[in-house]
């Protein structure tokens, strides 16, 4: 695979951006290599700056259900664009907006546009402190909700009541407010309710932990969540940055029949434009200001061509059935790994949720972050420049869930478990 120029723009780019990347998974340090730089991006494929093109299953991170430059989110920001690119005044885009949002998750009554879901989750933890007058915050190991300070938090050596800072330029003081638990273990969230749920203003977690390969709730831990925040008077944050819009119209809350009492959202709501949001009860939500005491503001916020990008998308996927037709595909691809890692005699786990999925480099049940982290990198090494070479772009690191498109073609899936079966035979 030729490189020249992308590892020319990397040098340039390492002199004046620290690492010579504005978000540090796209440095490639999970695989030890150096990123590609790329010039375009169109359906299922992108092509690097030295002509390279791929099959690609990271998808912006997410945002692209649709495939990359889907022509009904170009037009819609072009129409919206010859307008106006930003006013600070409401628009009636907005509008539109909510009213989608609200029609479609179910727990969502209002909701307010910010510009990522990291504003999304900080936000909501704000809100949730607000609204109950209570400091401690729960989230969960392995559960990523962007890079605010309270939630950049690891648990704490043994302690079962304050978490320790997860990145330098964090006071311990902010860390103690969070709490960690491992996933998936009802019995820790139930014995630290049990010592001071009164002290406890949310839980947030991941809809489906997303940000760690991809692990599922076990069966009743989702619902004990929801049912032990209600009885202690602390609220249930969903952060469905990663699952709205993409799992299902209403997220996973629609898929397990769940409601919280805020959701984060971000990725697919935007159609690949800075957007996040964040909603709920009216009740909630209404403690924002101008009307409540929770401050919470921003700039850009519902801006016009966001809102229109996102909006085309969320359209387009309504029309086109997205998420019967991204279940067939995950489904294709599901049955062909499977498929491979039993001829090959590899005992590797398989997630999948409809157009997510993650294949983890281990045997082990995959419950938790401790179980993820039992992932072998040399082998997901291996398999991932094989898959580079063979012209499939897979994330550059083994702990992040794969995303199909709607501009995914069975070939295209064929394609992918082709050089699967080529690249799982060398390691
Ligand atoms: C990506 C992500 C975030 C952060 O969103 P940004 O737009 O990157 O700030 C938060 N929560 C989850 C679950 C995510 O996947």
């Amino acid at each position: 695979m030729k490189t020249d120029l992308s590892q020319k723009l990397f040098a340039a780019a390492k002199k004046v951006i620290p690492g010579g990347v504005n978000s540090p998974v796209r440095a490639f340090r999970n695989v030890d290599g150096d990123p590609f730089f790329v010039r375009r991006a169109k359906g299922s494929r992108i092509e690097d700056v030295d002509g390279n093109k791929m099959i690609d299953y990271v998808g912006t991170w997410g945002p692209a259900i649709l495939g990359h430059a889907p022509t009904s989110v170009i037009e819609a920001v072009h129409a919206a664009a010859k307008e106006g690119v930003s006013f600070g005044i409401p628009n009636p885009y907005e509008v539109e907006m909510a009213n989608k949002v609200v029609d479609w998750v179910p727990s969502v009554e209002k909701v307010r546009m910010v510009n990522s879901g990291t504003e999304a989750t900080m936000s909501a933890i704000r809100l949730a402190r607000g609204f109950t007058g209570r400091d401690k915050v729960v989230k969960f190991d392995g559960c990523y909700h962007g890079h605010v300070d309270s939630l950049l938090v690891a648990a704490g050596s043994g302690a079962l009541t304050h978490g320790e800072p997860d990145s330098a330029g964090i006071p311990n003081a902010f860390a103690a407010e969070t709490i960690i638990l491992p996933y998936n273990d009802a019995g820790k969230l139930e014995e630290l309710f049990a010592k001071m749920g009164d002290q406890i203003a949310a839980v947030i977690v991941e809809a489906y932990p997303a940000n760690a390969g991809l692990i599922l709730p076990q069966p009743g831990f989702m619902q004990l969540m929801r049912d032990i925040t209600k009885k202690h008077g602390a609220l249930f944050i969903m952060d469905e940055v990663m699952t709205g819009f993409r799992v299902a119209k209403g997220g996973v809350q629609e898929l397990e029949g769940l409601m919280p009492d805020l959701t984060a959202m971000g990725k697919v709501i935007g159609g690949g434009l800075p957007v996040g949001a964040f909603g709920g009860r009216a009740d909630v939500m209404d403690f924002l200001a101008p009307d409540g005491p929770v401050y919470q503001a921003g700039t850009l916020s519902g801006n016009p061509l966001a809102m229109a990008a996102g909006l085309a998308q969320l359209r387009e996927l309504d029309r086109q059935s997205g998420y019967q037709r991204l279940e067939e595909l995950g489904a294709r691809l599901e049955a062909g790994v499977r498929g491979i890692l039993q001829e090959k005699g590899l005992g590797y786990k398989f997630n999948r949720v409809g157009s997510m999925y993650c294949l983890f480099f281990t045997e082990q049940e995959i419950i938790n972050l401790d179980s993820v982290m039992t992932c072998e990198k040399e082998p997901f090494k291996k398999y991932f420049y094989s898959m580079l070479e063979q012209g499939v772009y897979v994330a550059p690191s083994p702990y992040e869930t794969g995303f199909i498109s709607m501009a995914h073609s069975n070939d295209d899936i064929d394609d992918t478990l082709e050089a699967m079966n080529v690249a799982l035979g060398k390691i």
